[in-house]
């Protein structure tokens, strides 16, 4: 575990990263929300995270975020950006406060119910496998509408966009590409629907510390970054 220094010097260096993309395609740098994604590392990241301003961090298991989070301050917010089994809803919809990889529609009938039965909404994005990667979870672009109709109809939940990852390439140049395709994808798909249902579908969550200049050329507006802000894993 690095020291809140050492994390501070790499947020610094994030955030130029993201000013300078941002720059490079005339975006205003507030538009882009940089997601200090704890995962794997201990409580501490996400203490150093609200320290420095943070107001929410993201984890990929409902079990390591429910273990946690009591250590972290109360004011911050968490977000869940790992696949979630339906079985698992109950205890995912008390621990974050966004889930962002709401995948299926069976999924988000169960955190309809227990978002319902706890007297709150639950914010979600859907996952979108724009990437067309058959290793990756997300609904397929095709489903895309469908899951969007369904999720739209639950009470309890509130669909504020879209999430999705960049397939990995075999070399540098073809990740890159794949990266760009992907980000494309979920940038189209975005505005297709929002012009089709009225949803205005306002957040892109898509870019990770590999790929966050070209998910911000794309329109990203949260970038999930790991590894670049607290070493790798
Ligand atoms: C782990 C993870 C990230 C962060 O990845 P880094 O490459 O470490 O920045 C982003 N999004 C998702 C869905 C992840 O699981």
């Amino acid at each position: 575990m690095l020291t809140y220094e050492e994390f501070c010097l790499r947020a610094d260096e994030v955030e130029t990263r993201i000013a300078a993309a941002c720059q490079a395609v005339g975006r205003p740098t507030k538009t882009v929300r940089l997601l200090p994604v704890t995962k794997t590392h201990p409580a501490e990241a996400a203490i150093y995270a609200a320290r420095r301003g943070f107001g929410a961090v993201a984890e990929n298991r409902v079990q390591e975020a429910a273990a946690k989070r009591p250590a972290a301050p109360a004011a911050l917010q968490w977000e869940l950006i790992g696949h979630l089994q339906s079985n698992k809803s109950r205890l995912a919809a008390e621990t974050f406060d966004r889930i962002q990889s709401v995948d299926s529609e069976k999924l988000a009938r169960h955190l309809d119910r227990a978002a319902t039965e706890s007297g709150r909404q639950l914010a979600i994005l859907l996952q979108i496998n724009a990437g067309r990667d058959p290793a990756k979870f997300g609904v397929e672009l095709e489903d895309a509408p469908r899951l969007l109709d369904a999720a739209s109809a639950c009470p309890g939940l509130r669909v504020e966009g879209l999430m999705t990852i960049a397939p990995l390439g075999t070399t540098p140049t073809e990740t890159a590409e794949l990266a760009h395709r992907t980000f494309a994808n979920l940038r189209e798909l975005r505005d297709t629907l929002a012009s089709r249902s009225g949803h205005s579908l306002l957040e892109l969550s898509m870019g990770m510390s590999g790929d966050l200049e070209l998910a911000i050329a794309a329109g990203s507006t949260c970038v999930r970054v790991g590894t670049a802000l607290f070493g790798a894993r």
